[in-house]
């Protein structure tokens, strides 16, 4: 019987093949009550495992070869667990206060944690609670004497490109198997958009659907299963004529993906000759090989915040200063902006919030970004003299997130000029005339423009942030997901008065928010005037495809009048014509 399951679509594409179900040991462990003289040895039974599964991931980690870079910082996650005495000494206090086997111990006091997690208001936050219960089941399976092994069972001689895995929930650690198995796509029942697992599929450009709720239950091993990453649609045992259609669809994209990659060496510019740039957005500096594979030009966005989430302590500078080289040294000469610290918010140091005392109600419009910068000087001296000292590798420039007032940029500026003076002290060698540009992602700061053009040398919209304050819609709330809308009226016009105003004075402005990478918008942004799209290196072909092939002259008209609408329904009828 065809049927088909909704979920989220966390990583686009199309996948046709069988389906695979991943066996996990399971979690209903047997509740045994043991004896006074047992209890040592059911410690030590729970010691090993605990050791077992650690040296499991050490393993991993040795093995990530050119897995994304964010893989190695998962496993150091599951680590970390692993280290934590809730989770490594806990039990042990369970197994003796209550004689309990380690498997009953372990399986309780995870409960007690996920209890915890799920209490946090953070969606980040929350999502941790799956790691928890992955980092268990890793030691429950050594407990029972089988190792944590990813999907082996159910191929049945079918080719493992053709092979989607089916599962309840996938640790990163079961997805760097992926790499060495070459499955078609994963879909799972549990799993937000920012899980560690959504953000993988998406780096690593395998279709996939997570939070399907009981895809485990109802898929049976070796189904017929198409998977439509774009939709977040799972369709199993498709018939005949769905099933042509998706093969015929599936083709479309892989004849174009491997057009496309062609254009790599191609100079960026469209039909009238108007010269366009296209850079990556990166989190780590091992996302720089794949941001030269898509042929970026300079990264656009170094979300610098991703290099110390989830560590106890704070980087040092020469930390920082050896992180942000890293990245100048591979784009060798092409221009690296690097965005201040954007903490707060969704995005903390530690799970339990370096700042967490100061988070309130209302933590996206609280003391975030350079707001929390500002406020931390010492943190802020040191990233601003580790990004300094970096400048003497290449070309960077500095980009400050979140600015709403004009005495944030002084003040700011002023900030910059200690760190510079703290240096020309020590005669150190950095860009004296290093570039600051400013984030526009407040309404606020896109209205009142012109205060963040006289004080700044470039500007850079992002339009994830511009969108959520505009639209009043926390951007992480699935429930208001819906109401996201990058073509709504105001936040068009917001885009256009910036890069009007810009064009004006002659200051270059770039748009790094996901509108950027969405090849549907390409053509209406240039139209406005962007000239520098900053995007995930994975998109950056398919916008290249589209500058190629635009006419700017011929737009502009069309653009123009399509920006004179207010109808979100003839907007979009506008958008579509200006793509057809
Ligand atoms: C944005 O807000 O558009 C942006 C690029 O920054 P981030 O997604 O990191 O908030
Ligand atoms: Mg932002």
């Amino acid at each position: 019987m065809s049927f088909t399951l909704h979920g989220l679509g966390v990583s686009g594409g199309i996948a046709i093949g069988r389906a695979m179900l991943m066996s996990h040991a399971t979690l209903e462990v047997a509740h045994l009550t043991i004896a006074p003289r047992m209890v040592e040895k059911e410690i030590a039974r729970f010691d090993t495992a605990i050791l077992a599964a650690k040296s499991e991931l050490e393993t991993m980690k040795g093995s990530t070869g050119n897995a994304p870079a964010e893989l190695g910082a998962f496993i150091d996650i599951h680590r970390m667990f692993l280290e934590d005495p809730e989770l490594a000494e806990k039990p042990r206090e369970i197994i003796r206060e209550r004689r309990c086997n380690a498997e009953w111990a372990l399986v309780q006091q995870m409960e007690h944690l996920v209890a915890q997690f799920e209490q946090f208001d953070d969606p980040y936050l929350r999502e941790r609670k799956f790691d928890v219960v992955q980092v268990v089941e890793r030691v429950i399976k050594e407990l029972l004497g089988h190792p944590a092994r990813t999907v082996t069972k159910g191929n049945k001689g079918i080719k493992e490109e053709n092979l989607i895995v089916v599962a309840h929930d996938l640790s990163p650690a079961d997805v760097i198997n992926f790499k060495e198995h070459r499955f078609a796509s994963f879909i799972t029942d549990v799993g937000g958009a920012t899980s560690h697992t959504a953000i993988l599929a998406r780096s690593m450009a395998i279709p996939a659907v997570l939070g399907l709720e009981n895809a485990r239950g109802l898929i049976r091993d070796g189904e017929a299963l198409i998977i439509d990453g774009n939709r977040g649609v799972v369709i199993v045992n498709p018939d005949l004529r769905v099933l042509e259609e998706y093969q015929l669809r599936k083709e479309q994209i892989e004849l174009e993906a491997s057009k496309l990659k062609r254009l790599k060496t191609a100079k960026t510019e469209t039909i009238d000759e108007i010269e366009v740039a296209l850079h990556a957005n990166i989190e780590l500096p091992g996302d720089v090989p794949p941001a030269l594979a898509a042929g970026a030009e300079g990264i656009g966005l170094f979300r610098t915040e991703f290099l110390f989430l989830n560590r106890g302590d704070m980087p040092d500078e020469n930390e920082q200063f050896e992180a942000y080289k890293k990245v100048v040294k591979g784009m060798a000469g092409r221009p690296v902006t690097i965005r201040t610290f954007d903490l707060g918010a969704d995005k903390d140091l530690r799970p339990e919030g370096t700042f967490g005392d100061r988070v309130k109600t209302n933590p996206a419009l609280g003391r975030r970004a350079i707001r929390l910068s500002l406020a931390e000087p010492r943190m802020f001296q040191t990233q601003l003299r580790a990004i300094l000292r970096a400048s003497k590798y290449g070309p960077i420039k500095l980009l400050i997130p979140m600015l709403a007032h004009a005495h944030e940029i002084d003040q700011t500026l002023a900030a910059l000029e200690q760190a510079k003076a703290s240096l020309r002290a020590e005669k150190a060698v950095f860009d004296e005339h290093i570039q600051v540009g400013g984030m526009i992602e407040i309404p606020a700061a896109a209205l009142a423009v012109n205060l963040f053009l006289r004080r700044l040398n470039f500007l850079s919209i992002g339009t994830n942030d511009l969108i959520q304050y505009t639209l009043a819609i926390d951007r992480s709330d699935e429930q208001v997901a819906s109401l996201y809308d990058p073509l709504h009226p105001a936040v068009l016009m917001l885009i256009a008065h910036t890069l009007a105003s810009a064009e004006k004075v002659g200051i270059p402005v770039s748009l790094c928010g996901e509108m950027a990478g969405d090849p549907k918008l390409t053509r209406l942004l240039l139209g406005m005037g962007l000239r520098i799209f900053s995007m995930h290196p994975s998109q950056i072909l398919k916008v290249k495809d589209r500058v190629l092939k635009a006419d700017c002259s011929e737009l502009v008209p069309h653009v123009r009048r399509l920006l004179r609408l207010e109808e979100p329904v003839k907007i979009a009828e506008a958008l579509e014509k200006l793509n057809a």
